[in-house]
């Protein structure tokens, strides 16, 4: 099922795992409840407290958008 591991998002200090990118959404978990997030994150790493911010690649869906181009001769 892990086709898509997405990109993982690290603490810059210990390496401590903060949340995974995937499709341009971060995805973040936290005991039960998961968030997806978009645009630029910051967060508190719950082992060092080193403060790390990072920018999704997302908002990207006006290309995706335009991929209807109406094509005639079916
Ligand atoms: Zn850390």
């Amino acid at each position: 099922m892990a086709k898509n591991p997405g990109r993982c998002w690290r603490c810059r200090r210990c390496g401590t795992l903060l949340g995974v990118e995937r499709g341009g959404k971060l995805h973040l978990k936290y005991k039960n409840a998961q968030y997806m997030v978009e645009g630029t994150v910051t967060a508190v790493c719950h082992r060092c407290n080193e403060l790390s911010a990072m920018m999704t690649t997302g908002s990207r869906q006006d290309q995706d958008a335009r991929s209807e181009t109406p094509r005639s001769g079916a």
